[in-house]
């Protein structure tokens, strides 16, 4: 590969400077892996569950043993991981659509949720929170309503980013017309932290608190998970001994081409969280009566079976990538956030590129690095479900898959670069130094 000795040695310079930091990496990855192998042994993981299932899939044991993978890994009371979760954007439709009904309001404590739940909100396409009805279906024309509140002013040092006491007012107020609160774990496509699983567990304990203090039913707490699992050796479902005013959240749910596929899933979805609400999550995936009972694998058991093996440490390549990205744009003049040593909740590194082609150059740099496409120049184009023009680039063998490693920004003032993944850190290291030499060029 033409990668400038500056780069190679830049990336040198990095590793020595960030040596305690992957090696917290590492101990994290080690904690996760021993849990999951726990939980394959307790699920009693066996050969036969990868024999592909047709037609209703009745009796498909790798499904059913799937399920229960995924609620032993996070915890939670109940799950389901299938392949017919073709997005994180349709896994998070299904738990949102299972949950609420006409009437119900849905609150968002972690400001403007990710740009493709615009439309399945009904939100207006110019960014105020105007109501839209259509007739596309979206939960605003059921008649769901949507609030949000923002995070702290700034999120980036306070304690606890959430808007606690605003939280609580809203609660008082609309008591138990909010059916849901709603959080975003990770920083998704906005210039914000991601969420701790500590701190997004603190607001559930809120919710808890003010409910039972009026008497209510307690809305749902669900978390958008996307991109956060297994980045911490704890997820919001449960609450770990010796936490203080914490409370576990009721439902979460994420993409299996990101962080919980490890590389390895082609494709699918998972919601895990409390019997009541995994059911219901499960009557909207098929149909009231049916729920998950049913659903042909189509010989993707092996794949999402071996994707969650491989999580952890995927997930650990892929934190390594972001905190070299981190080091290395930081020293060559751009701001990044997280910084290098920063504690971190997701897998996202944002570089502030600045300009529509640092942005662009960022990308191409990605791009000709990668083992799939490596000859494609990345170009700004329209995208469905997003606002603005979006550059993307990504050279996977999963097609879309973020959790290897691929970079994308929307054109719009300050060009973030969006990055994530790394299914190597060997190769992923070699995209960043790519990129780092394109940026300089520009
Ligand atoms: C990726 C992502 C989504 C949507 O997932 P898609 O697979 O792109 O539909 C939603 N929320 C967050 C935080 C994400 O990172």
């Amino acid at each position: 590969m033409q990668i400038s000795t500056f780069s190679r040695e830049l990336a040198k310079t990095a590793e020595a400077a960030l040596a305690s930091t992957f090696a917290k990496i590492d101990q994290t990855a080690r904690t996760n892996t021993e849990h999951v192998l726990d939980c394959f042994k307790s699920c009693g993981v066996s050969e036969s569950f990868f024999t592909p299932s047709t037609g209703y899939g009745s009796g498909d044991r790798g499904r059913d043993a799937l399920d229960k993978l995924a609620a032993e890994i996070f915890r939670a009371e109940s799950g389901f991981i299938r392949p017919s979760l073709l997005s994180g954007t349709h896994t998070l439709a299904v738990a949102l659509y299972g949950i609420l009904r006409p009437g119900d309001i849905m609150l968002s404590v972690t400001g403007r949720p990710y740009d493709t739940l615009t439309k399945v909100l009904g939100l207006d396409q110019t960014g105020d929170e105007k109501p839209q009805i259509s007739s596309e279906g979206s939960l605003r024309d059921l008649g769901v309503d949507y609030r949000q509140l923002e995070l702290l002013p700034d999120p980036f040092t306070a304690e606890e980013p959430i808007d606690i006491p605003a939280m609580v007012e809203f609660i008082r107020r609309h008591g138990e017309k909010v059916k849901m609160v709603y959080v975003q774990r990770s920083r998704g496509y906005a210039f914000r932290p991601a969420l701790t699983v500590s701190q997004i567990r603190r607001a559930a304990y809120e919710v808890e608190k003010v409910s039972r203090e009026m008497g209510i039913r307690k809305p749902v707490f669900m978390v958008d998970n996307c991109y956060g699992e297994f980045v911490e050796t704890t997820e919001p479902c449960y609450v770990p001994e010796g936490a203080v005013n914490e409370a576990p959240a009721d439902l979460i749910a994420g993409s299996l081409i990101k962080n919980p596929g490890g590389g390895m899933a082609d494709v699918g979805g998972y919601i895990v969280g409390t019997e009541e609400c995994v059911r219901l999550c499960g009557n909207r995936l098929t149909a009231p009566g049916i729920g998950m009972d049913i659903g042909a694998s189509l010989g993707q058991n092996r794949n999402m079976i071996k994707g969650l093996f491989y999580a952890p440490h995927t997930v650990s390549q892929a934190l390594k990538t972001a905190c070299l990205t981190s080091y290395m744009f930081g020293e060559i003049g751009y701001e990044t956030s997280p910084k290098p040593d920063d504690k971190r909740s997701d897998i996202v590194q944002i570089v502030k590129c600045g300009s529509r082609e640092k942005l662009l150059a960022f990308c191409r740099g990605i791009q000709s690095a990668s083992p799939i496409d490596s000859y494609v120049i990345p170009c700004a184009s329209e995208m469905a479900g997003y606002e603005d023009e979006v550059v993307m680039a990504a050279g996977a063998f999963v097609e879309g898959s973020s959790i290897e490693l691929s970079a994308d920004g929307p054109m719009r003032e300050p060009y973030y670069a969006y990055m994530q993944g790394g299914l190597t850190y060997e190769s992923a290291r070699l995209a960043i130094m790519a990129a780092a030499d394109k940026m300089r060029e520009n």
